[in-house]
């Protein structure tokens, strides 16, 4: 019943964007925007992304999704630059768009269309999509970032890491997942672990951001820990 729903609302484009600031915490200035998909059931009413990304994977329709995604996104960066503001955008990728041959080609005529310089967008994927076929990940991450494009890797540390391949991979930037943050001011060993991707970060030149700052305390922490840029409700829900 939801696959017939979601495939009904693909065809008549009904998925909405929410968009998050990523903030520069030296500054206190919004450095980005990460786009989060919405979509409001006619009956269910909001459904969570993980479920409706989830069946759009399992289903092939999250390529589709995807483009209508950096379609809207793409739009709504128009739409600002006409008021003066100039974000830059990240937008989440899953393994499925990661291995479509097209995508590059798609996002450069995007971005050419909407008259956006490519390094206004952002790529965020998840080290699990990142490392499902290795070689052709490098290929489609090098393909992108020559492009002008710049790669996070999303939800560092919860996936399938392997710190060898992280050499391998062009990328920018890890951001750190929100479970080591929750409890990041109580919790010696989250402590411990932040503090070890943000120095091996600094060593491999990557930068980094971590994902789910809700209060103060956490904010202060990871400032001290020379984490450079933070993302959560304590700035703003998407
Ligand atoms: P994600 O990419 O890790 O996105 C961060 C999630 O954390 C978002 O959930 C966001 O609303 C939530 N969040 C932000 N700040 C805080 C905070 O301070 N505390 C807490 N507890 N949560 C916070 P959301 O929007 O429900 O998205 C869930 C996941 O769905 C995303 O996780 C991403 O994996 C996926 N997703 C969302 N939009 C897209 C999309 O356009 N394409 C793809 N492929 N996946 C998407
Ligand atoms: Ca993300
Ligand atoms: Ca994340």
């Amino acid at each position: 019943r939801l696959e017939k729903d979601f495939r009904e609302a693909l065809h008549h484009h009904h998925f909405t964007l929410a968009y998050q600031p990523i903030m520069d915490v030296k500054t206190g200035k919004v450095a980005k925007l990460e786009a989060l998909a919405r979509w409001k059931h006619p009956e269910r009413g909001y459904i969570s992304p993980e479920i409706f990304i989830a069946l759009a994977e399992e289903n092939s329709m999250i390529v589709e999704l995807g483009n209508q995604i950096l379609e809207m996104a793409c739009k709504q960066w128009c739409k600002w630059r006409k008021l003066g503001l100039e974000f830059k955008l990240a937008l989440n990728l899953s393994a499925q768009q990661l291995a479509h041959p097209d995508l590059s080609e798609r996002i450069k005529t995007t971005l050419e269309h909407y008259d956006i310089p490519p390094h206004f967008l952002e790529l965020e994927l998840t080290e699990t999509t990142a490392m499902l076929n290795v070689e052709a990940s490098v290929m489609q991450l090098k393909s992108l970032r020559n492009l002008g494009l710049e790669i996070a890797i999303d939800d560092f540390g919860t996936g399938y890491s392997s710190l060898h391949y992280l050499k391998h991979l062009p990328i920018d930037r890890l951001k750190i997942d929100q479970s080591f943050i929750r409890d990041l001011t109580e919790n010696e060993q989250d402590g411990t672990i932040v503090s070890t991707i943000i120095s091996m970060a600094q060593h491999l030149k990557l930068e980094v951001i971590a994902e789910g700052v809700e209060t103060q305390e956490q904010k202060n922490v990871l400032r001290k820990k020379q984490c450079t840029h933070v993302q959560g409700y304590l700035y703003s829900p998407p």
